[in-house]
């Protein structure tokens, strides 16, 4: 029993909020906003379900010029977790083999992904050891 459940659906739209509000940029095209969604889903509905629970719930702005605004009111410190850990990973954004996999969020449901992956998806540099 694989299928796509409605709490899967559920799920992603959760993980994506919560990649949101990991977002440190300011303001980000919303294409480039997009773009960072779809390390969690490729469909076009999720997507933007994902953008309109962002939005109804305060997190974003989108603007008529098509930017999207972060609200910085709305970000939860708490939530603003990127854990990592070691073994063998495939990045979950661009398909890399890692030794260090970099996880969001406090249960570390979103990722792996590689540094330079997190830093596109979220803006944050992290400190690493220097590797290949
Ligand atoms: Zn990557």
């Amino acid at each position: 029993m694989t299928s796509m459940t409605t709490t899967g659906k559920a799920t992603t739209v959760e993980q994506g909020v919560k990649l949101i509000r990991h977002i440190h940029a300011t303001a980000i095209d919303l294409p480039e906003f997009m773009d960072r969604i779809e390390v969690l889903t490729t469909d076009p509905r999720l997507t933007r379900e994902i953008l309109e629970t962002a939005k109804s719930r305060g997190i974003i702005d989108v603007n008529s010029d098509n930017t999207v605004v972060f609200q910085r009111a709305m970000r939860d410190p708490r939530l603003n977790s990127i854990t990592h850990k070691e073994g063998e990973y495939t990045c979950k954004r661009c398909g890399s083999s890692l030794v260090n996999g970099y996880f969001i969020g406090e249960q570390n449901e979103i990722g792996p992904f590689g540094p330079e992956c997190v830093r596109k998806l979220t803006d944050v540099t992290l400190k690493q050891p220097a590797e290949g």
